[in-house]
């Protein structure tokens, strides 16, 4: 059958993709060390657990309102309040079926035909891919390895056009691992409020912070900066509850309003289960989250000093999340049986194939100098897999 120029435009996740291919050769009984998750390997806590069986007991198995619960809603603006003394209204509010497809309706209800997005490479994979959808141009903001993949507020102002519709920003960030602290998020944020641009924040990981650092939602920065931005959050990555698909967006009312109103032509509300969970995950107190984000933190330090340990392999330690971006570009031009390994593909098919360990390639994130491995596994299996690389990449001369 014939498909549309719109389904032919679109790339399948190469992260989803990844993943496939791993679990395919485990189902084959290979012993193969999964670096390619893009999700905690933790299980959701048990009262988030038990307020869903609670929930179905009680029978609230059916349609809510499409953008979510009142009680949800009223968990996530205590959590915010709580948190970082961010104040909103329930009609600043949506909840869609996971923080993609809050940023799917995002862009949708934003983005005319030709509208630049300007999004910042390392970037994570489905933001070009959306604006492309919604007809929209990605604008890259290229960033550098030396800065720690921060962005340059100069750079971001070459790139301003009259056509530039709104700035993505995700921090901690998903690959680079890269967070700002108040100052550098201020001097960003002042170059996007000048050329009156929208701001899509995308914090999902603004619980899993290391060194000590602390997460400044944009909206904190001032009225006006509230205003102008998007906040885009869920229970996916937080709370491990990637399955349940809750996701939510605070902001302005009218683009919350026709957010709403496309998902309520497309997927109506998320599944009514799964949003007490999340009322539950919310208001639950949050210690559980804290000891998960130490030992986080734990298999950090490890792999990053395992892999700088390596020589051709140079890696920014990450400040947030759980993936290490490692630059493995030195051994491109290098071959082992014949193969020769020119691109983070090759990379990572070489790895796969020779070393039976799973890891991500740069490529799709906009960087095809590096690799992604996601530490969202147990220690054993980190051990095993540097283990296992540190030998195999030696092999290539
Ligand atoms: C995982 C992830 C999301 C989406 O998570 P959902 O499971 O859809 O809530 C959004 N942004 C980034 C950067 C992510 O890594």
């Amino acid at each position: 059958m014939k498909l549309s120029a719109r389904a032919n435009r679109i790339q399948p996740s190469a992260t989803l993709a990844i993943t496939a291919k791993e679990k395919a050769l485990k189902a084959q009984g290979i012993d193969v060390v999964g670096f390619g998750a893009g999700e905690p390997d933790f299980d959701s806590p048990d009262y988030v657990k038990e307020a869903a069986v609670e929930a179905i007991k009680k029978g609230y198995t059916k349609y809510t309102a499409v953008g979510g619960i009142d009680q949800l809603k009223d968990a996530i603006i205590e959590r915010m309040k709580l948190d970082y003394g961010l104040e909103y209204q329930k009609p600043e509010l949506i909840v869609s079926c996971g923080a993609k497809h809050t940023l799917f309706n995002l862009t949708q209800a934003i983005i005319d035909s030709g509208d630049e997005v300007i999004i910042p490479a390392p970037y994570w994979v489905s933001y070009p891919e959306q604006v492309i959808l919604a007809e929209g141009k990605p604008v890259i903001l290229e960033t550098r390895e030396e800065d720690g993949f921060r962005i340059d507020p100069a750079e971001l102002k070459k790139l301003i056009t009259p056509k530039t519709k709104a700035l993505v920003l995700n921090y901690p960030s998903n690959p680079t691992g890269v967070t700002y602290s108040e100052d550098e998020l201020r001097a960003i944020v002042d170059v996007a409020m000048a050329a009156g641009i929208t701001i899509i924040s995308d914090e999902i990981y603004d619980k899993i912070i290391y060194d000590g650092k602390k997460h400044t939602p944009v909206a904190s920065l001032g009225e006006d900066v509230k205003k102008a931005t998007i906040l885009v959050n869920g229970t996916s990555k937080t709370y491990a509850m990637t399955g349940w698909r809750i996701g939510f967006a605070a902001g302005d009312k009218g683009v919350v309003k026709a957010m709403g109103d496309m998902q309520g032509q497309s997927t109506s509300n998320p599944t009514s289960i799964s949003q007490w969970a999340a009322v539950s995950a919310y208001a639950s107190p949050q210690d559980l989250i804290v000891q998960r984000t130490a030992e986080f933190e734990k298999r950090k330090t490890y792999i990053v000093d395992r892999l700088n340990s390596i020589p051709g392999i140079k890696c920014v330690s990450p400040s947030g999340a759980f993936y290490a971006f490692p630059n493995v570009s030195a051994f491109y031009g290098k071959s082992h049986n014949g193969k020769t390994v020119n691109s983070s593909l090759d990379f990572t098919e070489f790895l796969l194939e020779e070393a039976k360990v799973a890891v991500v390639p740069g490529d799709s994130f906009g960087s095809d100098a590096h690799v992604r491995l996601s530490f969202a596994t147990s220690m054993e299996n980190i051990v095993k897999g540097m283990d296992r690389i540190e030998e195999t990449v030696a092999k290539l001369a």
